[in-house]
């Protein structure tokens, strides 16, 4: 399989570049997003045969078109056994049912209790192959808000010849989620603590990723969401769940930022599974909802809700869908792209156009109270603590089955207990952390404070080559 960037970027040969590229790459050197070539197509008669696989199994299958020649079958075997076995649940990610039309895939059961741990785990291992491969050495810089950044240390956490430095705001993220982050006790991870707000924090990490001086010397690599080795594995679950509502077409809910996961959603589809809709759920940083119902993508201020890991002013994989519902023009989309840069505002599509995004998608969203809402009708009515995250896409799901009598699959972003203030404020019951993590309270933290100052970054990560 060959990549290939969203503006235009075809490898230094034109042919493309394969996937370790890709990968330690990140965002392709035009500035765009890299995008598989061609997708694979899986036949009828695959799907059958991929609906009686494990997760797993599955993922093999799925994934493999995906990164060979650069990994063969048995390479990724093994690292998806790995990945993989963290997860406290042997089916992974589990599907549970509300009633006949509503089911939910819950895909927290990693070690992080987010669903970033399914990409994230399986790419620790990628990292560490291609590192090897390559003879590299690299420096992976992030900044988080909450939920990446423990999820992408536990990713990473003991991976040869990398160090990973994250950055969070400090006294600004949960005691729970600072806990995962500064707990590890692994020697390549570096928590830091920025004294600032998280914009302040993705700015350094702008900063420092601008240096090309910098960037070269310490081989700066990122893992945020528009690495295209972050969306492929979340590809696998729509499959798995599909294959085991007995293979009637589905329609998935999907709490949505930076348009990732909805992303991989519509790969699948491509690749030919069955989705009869993909259903784009928002908080109140609707800027992708306001899309579907009237073509307005524009920049407003970040809201601040409870379901504070979609909080997002702009959609940074939408680039991808927007590639795709151009025709794979990189020239218009390019265009398309600086003048969203310039103004704020995308131009408009063309009503055949729109006419397409409306056909792949619905998109609703929930306002604060709709959120709160749901959560406590969940729990009234069945019995289930839902994170706000989730409720957003369950909210969602529910108002397009106002219109629909589909089946839907309403994808659960995180555990009950990662966002335990929101949920008790709409059930009265506050949710346990799960056994396993309730170690990480009582851990020994290990974290640095580091200044909001580009300067004094740098000099910390030189420090501690
Ligand atoms: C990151 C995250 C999302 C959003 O995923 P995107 O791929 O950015 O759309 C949704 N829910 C939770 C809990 C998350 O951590």
């Amino acid at each position: 399989m060959r990549y290939i960037s969203t503006r235009g970027y075809m490898g230094d040969d034109g042919q493309g570049v394969g996937f370790i590229d890709a990968m330690l790459d990140g965002l392709a050197p035009d500035g765009g997003l890299y995008l598989p070539q061609t997708y694979p197509t899986f036949t009828a008669q695959d799907l059958d045969r991929f609906a009686n696989l494990s997760f797993v199994e599955l993922a093999e299958e799925i994934i493999l078109p995906f990164v060979a020649p650069d990994l063969n079958r048995e390479q990724l075997r093994a690292l998806l056994k790995k990945a993989y076995s963290t997860f406290s649940i042997p089916e992974i990610t589990p599907l549970k049912k509300l009633d006949e039309d509503n089911y939910l895939l819950e895909l927290f059961h990693g070690p992080t209790l987010a669903f970033k741990d399914v990409a994230l785990q399986l790419l620790g291992g990628l990292l560490d192959f291609a590192l090897a491969d390559k003879n590299k050495q690299v420096t992976v810089l992030g900044a988080t808000s909450g939920d990446t950044g423990p999820a992408a240390i536990e990713g990473l956490k003991g991976v040869n010849n990398s160090r990973i430095f994250m950055l969070f705001p400090h006294n600004r993220v949960s005691h729970v989620q600072r806990k995962q982050m500064t707990t590890t006790g692994a020697a390549n991870v570096y928590p830091i603590a920025i004294d600032g707000t998280f914009d302040d924090c993705q700015k350094l990490v702008k900063e420092l990723f601008n240096d090309k001086k910098f960037k070269e010397q310490q081989n700066l690599t990122a893992v945020n969401s528009i690495s295209w080795a972050r969306l492929l594995p979340q590809m696998v679950y729509y499959f798995h769940a599909w294959g085991r509502l007995n293979k009637k077409p589905l329609a998935f809910s999907v709490p949505t930022g930076n348009f990732g996961d909805v992303f991989a959603g519509f790969a699948a589809q491509k690749c030919g599974l069955p989705i009869e809709k993909l259903i784009i759920a928002n908080n109140d940083n609707d800027i992708v909802t306001r899309f579907v119902s009237n073509g307005d993508y524009s920049i407003k201020d970040v809201i601040a809700t409870q379901s504070p890991s979609i909080d997002i002013s702009i959609a940074s994989n939408f680039e991808r869908y927007l590639f795709e519902v151009m025709g794979r023009d990189s020239a218009a989309l390019r265009q398309t792209m600086d003048s969203f840069a310039n103004s704020g505002k995308l131009p408009t599509l063309s009503k055949p156009q729109m006419a397409q995004v409306r056909n792949t998608f619905a998109a609703f969203s929930a306002n604060e109270t709709e959120i709160t809402a749901t959560i406590k009708a969940a729990w009234q009515g069945h019995g289930i603590l839902l994170d706000p995250h989730t409720a957003v896409g369950l909210y969602a799901t529910r108002e397009y089955q106002k219109t629909t009598d589909a089946l839907v699959v309403t994808l659960a972003t995180a555990h009950p207990a990662k966002f335990p203030d929101a949920v008790e404020k709409a059930t009265n019951q506050r949710p346990d952390l799960p056994l396993e993590l309730r170690h990480i309270l009582a851990a020994t933290e290990d974290s640095s404070l580091v200044d909001n100052s580009a300067e004094q970054l740098k000099n910390f990560i030189l420090s501690q080559s």
